[in-house]
C-alpha cells in the first residue's frame, strides 16, 4: 500500500541544511495498522507529508498505491491522492463556510466515491446526527474532530494518514474518538499509519515504528516496547 525505500529529506534553514529523514525503509500492508512514534521533530508530520506526495524526498523512494509519487507531475499526484488517501490532522482545516454534511461529503465528491448509505452511517456513529446544518465554528472541539475524521473516511480511502488525530482534545475525547477511529477503519478496511505520543494509543494497532535519528526502528519486542 505504501513503501518507502531509502527516503531522505532536508530543509534549508538559515544555520544549514537540516536532514530530518536520513535513509528511512518502510512498508505498510493493505490493511495493515502502523503507529509512528518518535520525540517532537523527529520529523513524523515530515514523513507524513512525503507518504502523501505533498511533499517529495531528496533521495529514495516512496510508493503509494504502487506507483512512484516522485514519477508524476502534481496534478496526477493530487489524483492519486483523492482516490486513496484519508488525511487528518491535528489541525482540523475544517471548510469554515460550508456546513458539517458539505464538509463530509467534500472528500467524496471530489473524488467521486460518495456512497450515501456510508455518508449516512459515519453521520451516525461519529455523533453528529442532528448537526448536519451547523458550521464548524458551531461544533465543540471533539465533534470538530470527529467531523474531520469523518470527511477522511467518506470516499473510504485505501489508507488514512493521521498525525496526532487528537492532540487537540483533552484525555477523555481523546479516546472516545479514537476508538471510533479504530472500529471505523476496522470496518472500511483500510491502512493506518498514526502518529501518536500515546503508547496507549499506539498499543491496538499492529506494529508500532519509532523515527529517531532521520530512521524508523522497531521496538526489540512486544507492545510495552512502544512507550
Ligand atoms: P515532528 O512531526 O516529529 O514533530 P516535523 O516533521 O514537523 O517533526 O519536523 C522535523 C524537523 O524539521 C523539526 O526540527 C522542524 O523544525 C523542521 N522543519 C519542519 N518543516 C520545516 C520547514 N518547512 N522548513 C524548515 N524546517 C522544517
Ligand atoms: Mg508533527
Amino acid at each position: 500500500m505504501l513503501e518507502f525505500r531509502q527516503v531522505a529529506k532536508a530543509y534549508a534553514t538559515p544555520q544549514g541544511p537540516l536532514e530530518v529523514l536520513a535513509g528511512v525503509d518502510l512498508d505498510l500492508a493493505a490493511g495493515e495498522s502502523v503507529a509512528l512514534m518518535g520525540e517532537s521533530g523527529s520529523g513524523k508530520s515530515t514523513l507524513l507529508h512525503l507518504a502523501a506526495g505533498l511533499d517529495l524526498p531528496d533521495r529514495g523512494e516512496v510508493r503509494l498505491a504502487g506507483q512512484a509519487l516522485s514519477s508524476l507531475a502534481e496534478p496526477a499526484r493530487a489524483r492519486l491522492r483523492r482516490e486513496t488517501l484519508g488525511l487528518v490532522f491535528q489541525q482540523f482545516h475544517l471548510v469554515a463556510s460550508l456546513t458539517v454534511r458539505d464538509n463530509l461529503r467534500l472528500q467524496a465528491r471530489l473524488a467521486d466515491r460518495e456512497r450515501p448509505d456510508w455518508t449516512a452511517e459515519l453521520i451516525a456513529r461519529l455523533g453528529l446526527g442532528g448537526l448536519e446544518r451547523r458550521y464548524p465554528e458551531q461544533l465543540s472541539g471533539g465533534q470538530q474532530q470527529r467531523l474531520a475524521i469523518g470527511r477522511a473516511l467518506a470516499p473510504r480511502p485505501a489508507l488514512l494518514l493521521a498525525d496526532e488525530p487528537t492532540g487537540n482534545l483533552d484525555e477523555a475525547s481523546a479516546g472516545e474518538v479514537l476508538e471510533l477511529l479504530m472500529a471505523l477503519v476496522r470496518e472500511a478496511g483500510c491502512s493506518l499509519l498514526m502518529v501518536t505520543h500515546s503508547p496507549r494509543v499506539a498499543a491496538p494497532l499492529d506494529r508500532c515504528l519509532h523515527l529517531t535519528h532521520g530512521r524508523l526502528t522497531t521496538p526489540a519486542s512486544g507492545r510495552d516496547a512502544c512507550a
